[in-house]
């Protein structure tokens, strides 16, 4: 049969997702892409590395003379940019990993797996590691050359120097990590010579297992990671549509495949049949075989494809970023439907739920606690006492001093504190114990509610809460 007459193979069917191609067998030796060059890698360097300087420079910002990103889980206390949330505001991090969800799920479906090839902290430190071996050992046929050769002096320095690297990075992230939840001074400025002495034994090890995973990750699980662990990508099979956004092959100009002739006599279609495609493709996957789970959507076969098809004069695009509507169906691509709106109004409505939160939030707040042990008690002087513990959080970014009084119908009841005042730190809760007396010649049996109120000494702050004074008809004389 001759080249012109070369069937075509059969057509991969765009609008499935390819479970899993043959050549990723996690046992095989390791992918080693070639760096491509293009536009959208210009945009993907530009946005990874602006996350990852992001990440390890935000522990470092201030707010009011304290660190402006802290998640304390021990105490535990999260500092938001000068807002400190304690327990009793967690409801309003359950609104925000819904909003972030629900924006994952509404990118996804329009624009495919955009958060894999462009923002995805595993892709990030894949590249950066990758492009260490590349610095360090060099392109991909001398990283896959590098691999087989046997063990000499040149290539156990060359090894050493690449995951000494690896080690720098992986330390760096890890420390940026714990500096979110213990913060930058107890870090690096506790007052030791070397600022790891001054470290606890849990920081010590999750110091240590940070690393280890990073250092794991990036340099040896890479693909892997995103094919066999990642629950996200087998999820785009559900969220995908013929509307949704995805890096695809033209079959129909591109086929049949293979090298021109210089006398331009063949009968292929655009594609030359180069590879390049496939050697840039940081999960090894042929994205001509149609969209695979393992494509994260990084483009970098979009953009070495361009550069073949500038070089043999073709228009570019025979890998881009379409719908399959578009590809296969041949119409537009549909955005506007009642999806979108969908999305739109729930990410709406959890957005101004977790906006009210934030507006909403009291900067004292006060709960009270009735001692569950013994409601009611008959004192020596004949009195009847109940016992309550008030839950005083002072959440404004100074010290406050407060004082606690009975308020509502206080006929025959009296207020008894340890304390005639309370100073509170900034974002500091308290536990006051305190009593209230009833006089049983004045007080009726039975339950009557009371109202507690705490308020601030400059008159700025106060609340109010409610709950019962309890008399038993048994205590009566
Ligand atoms: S880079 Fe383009 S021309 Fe080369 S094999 Fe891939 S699809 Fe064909
Ligand atoms: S097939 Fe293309 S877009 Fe998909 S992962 Fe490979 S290089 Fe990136």
């Amino acid at each position: 049969m001759s080249e012109q007459q070369k069937p075509k193979k059969p057509r991969p069917a765009p609008e499935k997702i390819i479970p899993h191609s043959k050549d990723m067998d996690a046992t095989k030796q390791r992918v080693h892409p070639r760096f491509a060059k293009g536009k959208y890698q210009k945009i993907r360097l530009i946005s990874m590395y602006t996350i990852l300087l992001g990440f390890l420079l935000a522990p470092w910002l201030r707010w009011d003379s304290r660190q402006a990103l802290l998640f304390d889980v021990i105490e535990p206390k999260f500092y938001i940019f000068g807002a400190v949330f304690m327990p009793q505001d967690f409801y309003f991090f359950a609104f925000v990993f819904i909003i972030a969800a629900l924006l994952l799920f509404m990118v996804t479906v329009y624009a495919g797996r955009v958060w894999c090839g462009y923002a995805c902290p595993q892709t990030i430190y894949v590249h950066l590691y990758q492009y260490v071996e590349k610095i360090i050992i060099g392109d991909r046929n001398k990283r896959i050359k590098f691999d087989k050769a046997p063990w000499n002096a040149e290539k156990i320095l060359k090894t050493l120097a690449v995951h000494s690297i690896w080690g720098i990075f992986s330390a760096v992230t890890a420390l940026t990590f714990i500096a979110f939840i213990v913060g930058t001074d107890y870090l690096f400025f506790n007052g030791e010579p070397l600022f790891f002495m001054g470290w606890g034994k849990m920081t010590w090890i999750f110091f240590l297992l940070i690393t280890f995973v990073t250092q794991t990750n990036g340099g040896y699980m890479r693909e892997h990671m995103c094919v066999y662990i990642c629950p996200y990508g087998r999820f785009q099979s559900v969220m995908f549509d013929k509307d949704t956004l995805i890096v695809s092959y033209d079959y129909e100009r591109g086929e049949p495949r293979g090298a021109r002739k210089k006398d331009n006599t063949h009968q292929y279609g655009d594609c030359v049949d180069c590879t390049l495609c496939v050697q840039v493709c940081p999960t090894g996957i042929d994205i001509r075989d149609g969209l695979q789970v393992e494509c994260i959507q990084c483009a970098a076969c979009i953009d070495a494809c361009n550069e073949i098809m500038d070089k043999v004069g073709s228009p570019r695009g025979l890998i881009r970023y379409t719908t399959e509507r578009q590809l296969v169906d041949k119409q537009k691509t549909k955005i506007i439907g009642w999806r979108i709106f969908a999305y739109i109004g729930v990410l709406s409505a959890c957005i101004v739920a977790a906006a009210l939160i934030v507006v909403g939030r009291s900067p004292l707040e006060l709960e009270i606690r009735h001692d569950r042990k013994q409601l009611s008690s008959i004192g020596r002087d004949g009195m009847v006492e109940n016992s309550y513990v008030l839950k005083i959080v002072n959440k404004t970014n100074e010290k406050q001093i407060y004082k606690v009084r009975l308020d509502g119908d206080t006929k025959g009841l009296t207020l008894r504190s340890r304390f005639k005042q309370l100073p509170l730190q900034a974002n500091e809760p308290y536990d006051l114990p305190v009593s209230v007396i009833g006089d049983p010649a004045i007080i009726k049996a039975g339950s009557t509610p009371i109202t507690i109120t705490v308020y601030s000494t400059d008159g700025k702050y106060s609340t109010s809460a409610q709950n019962m004074f309890i008399y038993e008809a048994k205590e009566q004389k």
